[in-house]
């Protein structure tokens, strides 16, 4: 894209107010954080319930960016910078998108439905690549902001377009469709995702079909439902497996690791064979060979594609390398628009400062090697990539590019050399082309830990953020706690993750958390809330902040304070209104008072109480009575020391059931992880933390015969038996063992039989169609942690906190 503001404001209808009209445009930034972000960038500044992004014009003018479009230009920025004003930024973003599509006439395939969109774009992308250059949507970027952005990426290049486009309520899709304006629909699975946002099943599908408005043909499973809300005078090109009407019949023979599609079309009859046997992968291939069909693909051409369909891995990994590094393992592809993403992706999660790529080989820009390649170069050095690994034998000839680059011609030569090769202290993104096989590399720089995952995702962590963020007042700070390792979930990672949503406040337990925090380059104030008077130097030297909850901890902090000679050091009062744990009582404020008058050496950052009983509303006479007392403590020590602190009060449950005691600032803990007492709000929050294993073995046993230790556990029948490592040392509790709790093998309970062991457990799979090495989930969004909870007589804060450390963890996101 290349575009002058002159020919943008038009388009926008935007009201001008700056100096250089003639500026030129060739990308789009709605993320302040992007390293992306240039004196060619159009930066919008979007406005959303939980974020502004006028607040970060100041900021990116200082970076080098000059053209922004907002609906106000925020205090004393004319002058500095070109701004395009418009009513609503978002529907300019939208607009502008759809004014750039309209000047490509090529097809372009638009894709929604509730299951299966991104694997049939991304399938889609790999059977016709051979013969079109593709611009496709990046991973599932399908939402008001992510359609735009992704038609945005359009060039001059591309013959073929595939995007895809889902929506959650209705209204939605009209704004869809004019972006994309698809010319060949294909309406995937509609199941019951994202109902909550509809009335009816009904209205759920008429919204949808509203993207295929202008379509030449709509590729569909023929359904009598769906048809029914169809515009007769769209033209169908329909599939069926049991109505002989539909213009092409499939009949599938799913066996142990592949498919068999027999498929009639017209006088034609074939076969495929495709290497899955689950139902959706299945019709999602079957959706992928219609389009094949459709484009008149020969029939031994579509057999010998889709016999090479592969299974589409849509997150970004992260995972803890040898020698203090991080991997970001993105091994899957390797196009320009993800490289962006991914680049990104890099710099919010990088725990060390220095940052490596291993590139392979790019396809499918459309645009000629020469100049995509210094396109390549310029995002590495924006985005301050310290060493490249250029591994292909086109890549390779622009070595020179790239900032401290290595080239090798293949995979297996790099892989050759590897030993030669230092990696530590660094942050690695593994970015590769399928067929570049970079999980072999990923595998070789990946620390090697047993088989038991606690997989956290972080695209989870972030709504859930946002959900309880969106009940607070505009002005209320957010304080989230990261105690005990973020809940068992990661401290750094999550921390990371935080730090880039610009929460106000971090709080852990213990000194030694924040200050492993702050030595993994965490800038976020830190509160410790349970600071011991041994620690207090080292919480200085890290700019900790304490919590001081009593006149001796107060006297002992202030004493190291001024022998350092410190001036205004934050720290934050803790008051008792009720829990009786920690916290100056009623009866010591005056003393406090009296010590604090006129103190230099600290300052009062933030006064604050904890409730007993926020969760549960039996209670609610006494949490008010706390939120009373609290109320009355803190004014008087603002009245008599003059003063002006951050008043909290509410933990995740306060939050949810005393929105009005908000104070300055909230402290949220639970929730962000995904768990609420609350059942219709846990409906709301997206599961975080999935607990993994595999099965280590399978034996079948006789009636009569024991299982495990105490022989707890005597077959009546016939029983299989697998055998999973994980035990009570992992964090399982005995409790869960002997017929209490279960894992889920292939989407089926396996009950445990027996006794839970140290590192490891056995369960029943006597129903189950299952194998040595296949996945076992402990716990995840089925059965959830909250129900393990209840089943255990105890909370999900146990449980979580309990995952040993030894357990690897696993972030992705989406
Ligand atoms: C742990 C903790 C919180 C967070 O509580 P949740 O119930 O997990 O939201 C808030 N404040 C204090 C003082 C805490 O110790």
């Amino acid at each position: 894209m290349t575009l002058s503001i002159r020919n943008i404001i038009p388009i926008l209808k935007a009201q001008f107010v700056g100096t250089n009209d003639i500026a030129i445009i060739d990308n789009v930034s709605i993320d302040s954080r992007s390293l992306q972000n240039s004196s060619s960038t159009l930066f919008f500044a979007l406005v959303g319930p939980n974020n502004d992004g006028h607040h970060y014009v100041n900021q990116l003018i200082e970076n080098g960016v000059s053209n922004f479009v907002v609906h106000y230009i925020p205090n004393n920025l004319k002058g500095k910078a070109n701004f395009l004003v418009v009513e609503n930024t978002m529907i300019a973003l939208q607009n502008f998108a759809t004014a750039y599509r309209s000047d490509f006439d090529f097809p372009i395939i638009g894709i929604t439905g509730s299951n299966g969109k991104t694997i049939i774009k991304e399938w889609l992308n790999f059977l016709l690549s051979p013969d079109y250059n593709i611009i496709r949507s990046p991973k599932s970027y399908n939402s008001q902001v992510g359609v735009p952005l992704s038609v945005l990426g359009i060039n001059e290049k591309h013959n073929l377009g595939i995007f895809e486009a889902g929506i959650s309520t209705i209204n939605e899709m009209d704004n869809l469709q004019k972006i994309i304006n698809p010319t060949i629909g294909i309406l995937s699975n509609i199941g019951s995702a994202h109902d909550e946002g509809f009335h009816d099943a009904g209205e759920k599908i008429k919204e949808k079909l509203k993207l295929f408005s202008n379509v030449e043909v709509l590729i569909l499973n023929k359904n009598r439902t769906i048809e029914a809300f169809l515009n007769p005078k769209i033209k169908t090109f329909t599939w069926s497996s049991d109505d002989g009407k539909a213009d092409v019949f499939v009949i599938a023979k799913e066996s142990s690791d592949k498919t068999e599609l027999k498929i009639t079309f017209e006088k034609l009859c074939f076969k495929i064979t495709i290497p899955f046997n689950d139902q959706a992968s299945i019709e999602n291939a079957i959706q992928c060979l219609m389009l094949m069909l459709y484009f008149k693909y020969d029939y031994e051409v579509i057999q010998t594609r889709m016999a090479q369909l592969y299974p589409v891995e849509m997150r970004l990994k992260v995972k803890n390398g040898n020698n203090n590094t991080t991997l970001i393992d993105d091994s899957y592809s390797s196009d320009f628009q993800p490289l962006k993403i991914a680049l990104d992706f890099l710099e919010s999660q990088k725990q060390y400062k220095k940052k490596t790529l291993i590139l392979s080989d790019i396809f499918q820009s459309g645009l000629v090697i020469e100049e995509l390649y210094s396109q390549v170069s310029h995002l590495i050095v924006s985005n301050k990539i310290n060493r490249v690994i250029a591994i292909g034998e086109t890549i390779s000839g622009f070595k020179n590019k790239f900032p401290n680059c290595l080239a090798f011609p293949s995979t297996a030569k790099f892989i050759d050399e590897i030993e030669k090769i230092s990696f530590e202290n660094e942050t690695i993104l593994i970015k590769g082309a399928r067929h570049f096989h970079f999980e072999e590399i990923v595998s070789l720089l990946e620390e090697k830990t047993h088989e038991t995952v606690l997989e956290i995702n972080l695209n989870a962590i972030s709504h859930n953020l946002n959900f309880f963020k969106s009940k607070l007042n505009s002005a209320t700070k957010l304080m989230v706690m990261v105690k005990a390792f973020g809940y068992g979930n990661g401290g750094f990672e999550v921390a990371k993750l935080l730090s880039h949503h610009k929460v106000d406040y971090l709080g852990v337990a213990f000194a030694d958390e924040g200050i492993s925090l702050k030595n993994a380059g965490i800038d976020l104030p830190i509160m410790v809330l349970n600071p011991e008077s041994t620690s207090f130097g080292a919480i200085i030297q890290h700019n900790l902040e304490p919590e001081i909850y009593s006149i001796k901890g107060l006297n002992a902090f202030l004493k190291i304070a001024e022998q350092k000679k410190l001036k205004h050091f934050p720290i934050h009062i803790k008051l008792d209104t009720g829990m009786h744990r920690l916290g100056f009582e009623e009866e010591n404020i005056d003393e406090l008072i009296a010590k604090l008058k006129d103190n230099k050496t600290v300052q009062v950052k933030s006064v604050l109480s904890h409730l007993a009983t926020s969760d549960d509303m039996k209670h609610i006479d006494f949490t008010l009575s706390q939120i009373k007392l609290f109320e009355k403590l803190s004014t008087k020590l603002m009245n008599e020391l003059q003063i002006n602190p951050i008043r909290h009060i509410l933990n995740t449950s306060g939050i949810s059931n005393f929105p009005q005691a908000q104070y300055d600032m909230v402290r949220l803990g639970i929730g962000l992880y995904g768990v609420s007492n609350d059942e219709d709000e846990q409906k709301l929050l997206e599961n975080v933390g999935t607990l993994k294993s595999i099965i280590s073995q399978i034996r079948t046993i006789e009636t009569g015969e024991s299982v495990g230790y105490g022989r707890r556990f005597l077959a009546e029948k016939q029983t299989k038996i697998a055998t999973i490592p994980i035990g009570y040392a992992d964090g399982i509790s005995r409790h869960w063992g002997n017929g209490v709790g279960y894992v889920v093998i292939k989407n089926k309970k396996a009950r445990i039989v027996g006794s839970v062991c140290m590192d490891m457990l056995m369960v029943d799979v006597s129903e189950i169609d299952c194998k040595e090495g296949n996945e076992v989930i402990i716990f995840g969004k089925s059965p959830t942690v909250g129900f393990m909870a209840k089943q255990l007589g105890t909370i999900p804060y146990e449980i979580m906190t309990s995952i040993s450390q030894r357990v690897k963890r696993v972030f992705f996101r989406e």
